[in-house]
């Protein structure tokens, strides 16, 4: 299976990803974490990407492309991939199309999961994570019995930079400027599905195989 999660932050990208990881035997290849991963350990590739992702904005394209286009290169993509947060522009999604063209490949479903602004804001400003274990709180969906404190080991809630409201808001901003044009782009062709992530009734990797038409 090769596929395309899109959907704006807080869509559940990340969380539906990691279902499909552990269910299916594929590649999970989050550009986000790889930047952060390279950040962290200070490659050349982070340094070039660091400032941008510190304010808000995207990394440049060329740099995006010339690291997806040897991503997909690596054996562990021939088992299929699900690529979470690429493409985030028009030119990411020509130049995959190109890159997969020249490995014979092609995109099996792309899935957007559609969430309305106000939804977003909530569970993301809402949001609070564990200093100590990293467990993941909901101020109004999932709190804490106990306030402040992690109820599980008794650290300290708080609240990450980027899920501040404003930081919230400008994150859709930047999404709905560059990434809807994505949205737009593979809207037409019949490999495109909308799943809602405000589910009833179904949990969203439900959703998911129902759009890939997948059944183990
Ligand atoms: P978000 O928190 O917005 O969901 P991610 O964790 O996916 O973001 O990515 C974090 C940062 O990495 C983005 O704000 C952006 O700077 C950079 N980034 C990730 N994927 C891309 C991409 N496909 N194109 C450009 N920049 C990207
Ligand atoms: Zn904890």
């Amino acid at each position: 299976m090769r596929i395309i999660l899109l959907g704006s932050p807080g869509a559940g990208k990340g969380t539906l990803a990691a279902e499909i990881d552990k269910k299916y035997p594929v590649a999970h290849i989050s550009t986000g974490d790889i930047f952060r991963e390279n950040v962290k350990n200070n490659t050349p590739l982070g340094k070039k990407a660091q400032a941008y992702m510190e304010s808000g904005k995207l990394v440049p394209d060329e740099i995006v492309i010339e690291m997806m286009a040897n991503r997909l290169r690596e054996p562990d993509c021939e088992k299929g991939f699900v690529l979470d947060g690429f493409p985030r522009t028009v030119p990411q999604a020509e130049a995959l199309e190109k890159i997969l063209e020249e490995m014979g490949l092609s995109l099996d479903r792309v899935v957007f999961l559609d969430v309305d602004e106000e939804t977003v804001v909530k569970r993301l400003s809402g949001r609070r994570v564990c200093r100590s274990c990293g467990a993941i709180y909901n101020m109004e969906f999932k709190p804490s019995s106990r306030g402040d404190i992690c109820e599980k080991c008794g650290g300290e809630l708080y609240q990450r930079d980027d899920d501040r409201e404003d930081v919230v808001r400008h994150r859709l901003k930047v999404f709905y400027e560059q990434t809807s044009p994505v949205v737009c782009y593979y809207e037409g062709k019949h490999i495109f599905s909308r799943i809602s992530s405000e589910r009833h009734g179904h949990s969203l990797i439900e959703e998911f195989e129902m759009a890939v038409g997948a059944k183990e």
